[in-house]
């Protein structure tokens, strides 16, 4: 089976078209929160997701957008794109990110937090010590997790403590990105990294594909037009240093 899995679309509709098309046929879509906010198009982003997401969750922007979490949270751009993104949402859509947990297991293999499994909405899950410590909150082999847009992974092999973080080095391994393999007794979390706004300096939308068949999963990059988001967010009056930042991947 394969599942692609998103995160961090932040209603930007073309990247998340261009994954959508890059990533081929696939059996399930998991949504790892953060479905809105910053971006020009939430609407048509959760329609997507209410479209083929087999399983999601909510992120602190969704709550943040939907009234749920505090706007003061947030630094000036992102809140005046919260509250935009929150005023665009049909009540359907609205009902739809209302109904989803900011973490959840999928079966017996797998999970997904938005953030991390001790703190779904908040932590950005970066160190070894932060995954170290959250290897204990879940009893899964495979976490995956959001919130920082960075493509990354931990991985802890059964019977040590030893925690390694792994980046995807996608330029080594053209045309496809790197691939994970689970079958050597190792528990992990890995983020696939931001469709809509990543933030590791390559500006190219980011997603993952687990396959349970290979056993594996793949890092993806895949390039989409950024200008034409960058129109979008203009014509809906959003800040000029989120409309910038996506050009640069960060
Ligand atoms: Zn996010």
């Amino acid at each position: 089976m394969r599942i692609l899995i998103v995160s961090d679309i932040h209603s930007n509709l073309v990247a998340l078209e261009a994954v959508l098309l890059a990533a081929g046929s696939f059996d399930q879509l998991w949504c790892l929160g953060d479905t809105i906010g910053y971006g020009p198009r939430p609407n048509e982003c959760v329609a997507l997701m209410r479209q083929h997401a087999t399983v999601a969750i909510t992120g602190n922007h969704d709550l943040a957008c939907l009234g749920k979490i505090d706007l003061r949270d947030f630094n000036p751009d992102a809140r005046k794109a919260n509250l935009w993104n929150g005023n665009q949402l049909l009540p359907a859509n609205y009902a739809w990110l209302e109904g989803l947990p900011p973490t959840t297991p999928v079966d017996s293999r797998f999970t997904l937090a938005h953030g991390s499994p001790r703190e779904p909405v908040w932590e950005y899950l970066l160190s070894t010590e932060q995954a170290s410590a959250n290897f204990d909150q879940f009893t899964q082999e495979v976490c995956f997790i959001g919130h920082s847009h960075v493509q990354l992974g931990f991985r802890q092999r059964y019977g040590y403590d030893r925690v390694e973080r792994f980046l995807p080095d996608m330029a080594r391994t053209p045309p496809r990105g790197q691939i994970v393999d689970l079958s050597g007794h190792c528990r992990f979390f890995i983020n696939p990294g931001s469709v809509g706004q990543p933030r590791d300096q390559d500006p190219r939308a980011a997603f993952a594909m687990l396959d349970t068949g290979a056993n594996t999963i793949t890092y993806e990059r895949v390039e989409y037009e950024i200008p034409k988001t960058q129109r979008q967010m203009v014509e809906c009056g959003l800040p000029g240093p989120l409309v910038r930042r996506l050009e640069f991947g960060m």
